[in-house]
């Protein structure tokens, strides 16, 4: 089913099945996964980013960190004490936001990602999301028009397969490059949640950008059916929290027509529109 506008559709089905919790900040919207797994969602942006809080014995992943409109620690510190880890799924400006709060920050080995890290996302670039129509319900005193992505610093490189060890739960890596070079998902084996970031949600998903490559999304669509099997649901990086795990078939189907030149497209905003039943898909002219 086509996801409706933002802001009409809202609140969004795929949320609605999780309790939802009081936040701190209106900015935000909390919802309760499972008992050791929240999400963060900022519904006044038409962007509908997530961030991901997952609880060990030990510590905490905190699975990207939103657009830093507001600060998001209170809202982990809320919930737990645990110290955090940020685990970027990628690093384009809406999933680094609030890094430069955070001590310890994981990445992808990856060029492009640790440079977006490094550099951070400047007013330039950040004003085209800002927009009038784009947000409502901001902040007192935020301005818009001065919006930017402070840089940040990774302390741990990781890789494909990489096991983060929270206590009592580990997270595996899965390089699933497409959307940028180092995009990655995050698999919690105990509760067998993916956590997609960009890879997958429901919307339009992005590969015409800087950085992106069709090729890489096509192999990393294959490998993440090798995972099905041990997988239960999908958590997405926007949009709604909760995707079946059967979308990655679909996602597999819809990229394999395009490949073939089988499936229809239309021409706007500067690159090809493909239209799925549970997804778009964007790629380059
Ligand atoms: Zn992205």
């Amino acid at each position: 089913m086509q996801l409706q506008p933002w802001p009409e559709g809202l609140p969004r089905s795929g949320n609605l099945n999780y309790e939802q919790l009081e936040s701190v900040s209106p900015w935000f919207e909390v919802y309760k996964i499972n008992q050791h797994t929240f999400v963060f969602l900022e519904p006044h942006h038409d962007e509908e980013v997530f961030s991901y809080l997952i609880l060990g014995n030990q510590k905490a992943a905190l699975v990207d960190t939103g657009m830093g409109i507001v600060d998001i620690r209170p809202e982990v510190e809320k919930i737990t004490s645990l110290p955090a880890v940020v685990i970027n799924t990628h690093t384009h400006f809406d999933h680094t936001g609030s890094n430069y709060l955070f001590d310890e920050i994981y990445c992808f080995d990856d060029d492009y990602e640790i440079n977006n890290l490094k550099k951070g996302h400047a007013t330039q670039f950040c004003n085209s999301f800002m927009q009038p129509g784009s947000y409502q319900n901001l902040p007192q005193g935020f301005d818009p028009m001065a919006y930017n992505i402070a840089p940040s610093n990774f302390t741990r490189k990781i890789k494909h397969l990489d096991r983060i060890d929270l206590g009592g739960r580990s997270l595996v890596i899965h390089h699933t490059p497409g959307h940028s070079p180092g995009s990655l998902c995050v698999e919690d084996t105990k509760h067998k949640i993916l956590f997609t970031g960009d890879t997958f949600y429901s919307g339009t998903i992005f590969l015409h950008l800087p950085g992106s490559s069709f090729d890489d999304f096509i192999q990393s669509v294959n490998y993440l059916s090798s995972l099905s099997d041990q997988i239960d649901f999908l958590c997405p990086g926007h949009n709604e929290a909760y995707a079946s795990k059967d979308v990655i078939l679909s996602l597999r189907q819809g990229v394999e027509q395009v490949q073939k030149e089988q499936a229809a497209f239309e021409i706007n905003f500067g690159s090809r529109f493909f239209q799925f039943e549970d997804f778009n898909l964007r790629l380059p002219l």
